[in-house]
């Protein structure tokens, strides 16, 4: 028994080294590419169910280092989020994201919207604010033309701060989704307090579609939030045509999911855009 303890305990200890080594490693490849730049925005297209139009882009971050294995931003993301960098990548995604929007206006293409994500941290009246204002003013972005994603639980986190933070962008044309819809347990009435223009079904509701009747249920409990809200509703991870067929049925009015593509950088992302109408 004590061999066998001792071992457990070599086990546990060389674990957590390699834990902390890997934790290390990814530190300074964060570090690393927050000081070269080496973040990358991809884009993935979300459009209306009914004539199947583009409405908008969501920006996802990306971190290509050449000769390091790729890590996703579902791995990196909390990392910056608990050693304070957060916020300058939120900086760098913003001001990306309005250069690359402006860029295309100019080349007489259109986006709809470009939907940038935040983290919880970020929703804090006086930094981020300013510095989604200052973003749209040195890429000459119109403020509507950008839309801020949070999470729902994200949003319950900062309560009132975000309320202030929201109302604030809101006044001058920013567009606001709530992200993850239906894991944060809001309610109607808590909903109502925030300036929001779009829903984001999350796409743990959408994957079993169309043949779970409770999350088709679900499904449309939210779908009817938004209608009583008077804000739009958004299928994450729409994979199927069997899924977009039953999302449309129930009233869903646009989609984002695999089924029209991944995330894309813009070289490509340019593809699916149409001329902007003649003004
Ligand atoms: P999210 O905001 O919920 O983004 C949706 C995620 O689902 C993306 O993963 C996207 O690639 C993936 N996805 C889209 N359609 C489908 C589909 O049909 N099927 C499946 N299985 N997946 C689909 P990604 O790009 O790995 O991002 C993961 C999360 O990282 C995001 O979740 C978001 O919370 C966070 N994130 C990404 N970029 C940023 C950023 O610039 N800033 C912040 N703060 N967070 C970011
Ligand atoms: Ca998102
Ligand atoms: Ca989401
Ligand atoms: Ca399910």
């Amino acid at each position: 028994a004590k061999r066998a303890g001792r071992g457990t305990y070599r086990y546990y200890t060389e674990a957590l080294t390699a834990a902390a080594q890997n934790k290390l490693t990814l530190d300074t490849r964060l570090r690393r590419a927050l000081e070269q730049r080496e973040f990358e925005l991809y884009y993935q297209p979300l459009y209306r169910i009914a004539d199947r139009r583009l409405i908008g882009l969501e920006a996802l971050v990306r971190l290509n280092q050449p000769g390091l294995p790729p890590v996703g931003p579902a791995d990196f993301i909390p990392v910056l989020e608990e050693n304070g960098q957060i916020t300058a990548l939120g900086a760098w995604v913003t001001q990306e994201a309005c250069r690359q929007g402006r860029a295309w206006l100019d080349e007489g293409l259109d986006f709809g919207r470009i939907a940038i994500n935040l983290s919880p941290q970020e929703v804090r009246r006086g930094q981020t604010d300013e510095r989604v204002r200052a973003a749209l003013q040195a890429s000459g972005l119109p403020a509507d033309r950008l839309e801020l994603e949070i999470t729902e639980s994200g949003l319950m986190e900062q309560g009132e701060r975000a309320e202030a933070f929201l109302h604030n962008l809101r006044s001058i044309g920013v567009q606001l989704a709530i992200d993850d819809f239906g894991t944060g347990y809001s309610s109607l009435a808590y909903l109502k307090r925030f300036p929001v223009s779009k829903l984001k079904i999350d796409r743990g509701f959408v994957r079993d579609l169309p043949g779970d009747v409770s999350d088709a249920q679900l499904v449309q409990t939210m779908i009817s939030m938004g209608r009583n809200l008077g804000i739009s509703v958004v299928a994450e991870g729409v994979e199927t045509e069997a899924q977009l067929d039953y999302l449309h049925e129930l009233g869903c009015e646009s989609a984002q999911g695999y089924l029209f593509s991944k995330p894309r950088p813009a070289s490509e992302a340019r593809a699916w855009l149409p001329r902007l109408a003649e003004a």
